[in-house]
């Protein structure tokens, strides 16, 4: 099967992109290793925390671009995101709930890159970089002013010996 995201990949400067954004196609370990690295030095609620920033700010000006350039309302720029993330190798997302009068939802993660690379280990969860793309993306789709109103959590993930899937569980502050 050949990826179902379409790459553009511009001959004369050897730049990739898909959807007009560059894109670097990288090896899992790498960026599994980069991310396990910087974990351990800084400690992950310190790394969490500011990679949850880092990570919405991205999700929020992928998500800007994409309605604009394809004239997708908020919801359906919501959706693509995850599908989008889920062609790319990232894991296959699937929107379980998602209750936007009531600003809450949930989404299960299957075959998530970090559970892949950890392993089995009783009650870990190592999925948390996502928290910030659901945060960004969520905080997107609602207009609030800030991902920093949004609450995002991975209740469990498929490497903690119980589960076979990822799951993330979110809300807008009230
Ligand atoms: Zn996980």
């Amino acid at each position: 099967m050949q990826p179902a995201v379409p790459i553009d990949v511009d001959e004369t400067n050897g730049i990739w992109r898909t959807d007009g954004l560059p894109m670097v196609y990288l090896p899992r370990h790498f960026l599994v290793n980069n991310h396990l690295a910087v974990e351990a030095v800084l400690g992950r609620d310190a790394y969490r925390a500011t990679l949850r920033i880092a990570t919405a700010k991205s999700a929020i000006e992928w998500c800007e671009a994409q309605a604009q350039g394809k004239g997708f309302d908020p919801e359906a720029t919501f959706r693509h995101y995850f599908q989008r993330l889920s062609q790319r190798g990232w894991g296959q997302f699937s929107i379980d709930v998602l209750d936007v009068a009531g600003r809450r939802g949930s989404i299960s993660l299957r075959n998530s890159i970090f559970a892949l690379e950890a392993g089995q280990g009783a009650g870990q969860r190592v999925c948390y970089m996502f928290e910030g793309f659901v945060t960004g993306a969520f905080s997107f789709l609602l207009g609030l002013a800030a991902a920093s109103e949004v609450e995002c959590e991975e209740t469990y993930c498929a490497c903690d010996g119980r589960h076979d899937h990822c799951r993330f569980d979110f809300a807008a502050r009230p």
